[in-house]
């Protein structure tokens, strides 16, 4: 039998209440393990679509399937559970008084306790290289410490779908090195969104170019970068 795709998005169509459309017809498949970014200029509707992934929207047509389950048929803390979206702003996903409470919050929130919960937030803030800062508070880290506590909150929840909201955003160089260096050991099936062409390059063998809410591209990352004429046609910037 086949492996179901981790993630199926099939002609979803989205128009704001205003009535801008904002996706148009979208199709992109993840396999398992896949890495893909989703890349495209301002206003082309990335955000939207990472929205549709975690619930907060909803298609007007079209169907999201995660693991072989369609979205629109699970309520929306198994959604959430599924997919783990980090925010572009930590700050966004940071609430407790230390690193330890937030990475805990949310497994705990879908039922782990106990040495389950204590194990899974252990081996999230491994992952991320943070578990000698489980008990400090996240107001007193780095910009980079603290988007590597917010994955590690969402990896805590063991979501079959990792989205990253443009993970390099405000980041020092070394930090984003570091944070590289965590997605790429950590095997998650991941789309990222991002303005940043160097990491998509780095971190992803597979791009989705959107724009005008249509998929106008979809292939090796490094093929859709070496075409300037594309790059410009998009507005991408390397
Ligand atoms: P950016 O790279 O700037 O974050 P994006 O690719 O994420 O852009 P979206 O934020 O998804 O793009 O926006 C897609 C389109 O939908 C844009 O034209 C935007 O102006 C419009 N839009 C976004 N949010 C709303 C809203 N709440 N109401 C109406 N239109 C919206």
């Amino acid at each position: 039998s086949e492996v179901e795709p981790a993630l199926a998005v099939s002609d979803l169509t989205y128009a704001y209440p205003d009535g801008h459309a904002a996706l148009r017809g979208v199709d992109l498949r993840v396999e398992p393990g896949e890495r893909v970014a989703v890349l495209g200029p301002n206003g082309a509707g990335k955000t939207t679509l990472t929205l549709h992934l975690n619930g907060v929207l909803r298609g007007s047509s079209g169907s999201i399937s995660v693991g072989g389950l369609e979205v629109v048929d699970r309520n929306l803390k198994e959604i959430r559970r599924r997919v783990g979206l980090v925010f572009q702003d930590p700050d966004d996903q940071l609430f407790m008084p230390t690193v330890r409470e937030d990475v805990a919050f949310g497994p705990a929130n879908f039922g782990a306790r106990g040495a389950e919960l204590e194990q899974r937030v252990h081996e999230a803030l491994d992952a991320v290289g943070m578990t000698e800062h489980a008990h400090r508070s996240p107001l007193h880290l780095s910009g980079g410490q603290r988007k590597r506590v917010a994955l590690a909150a969402v990896l805590a929840c063991d979501p079959e779908l990792l989205v990253l909201d443009e993970p390099s955003a405000n980041l020092e160089p070394v930090a984003r090195r570091e944070l590289a260096e965590v997605l790429l050991s950590l095997g998650s099936t991941t789309l990222m969104v991002t303005h940043d062409l160097p990491y998509a390059l780095q971190l992803c063998p597979r791009s989705v170019v959107v724009d005008d809410g249509r998929v106008v591209a979809d292939g090796p990352t490094a093929e859709l970068l070496a075409d300037d004429e594309f790059l410009t046609a998009h507005r991408l910037e390397l």
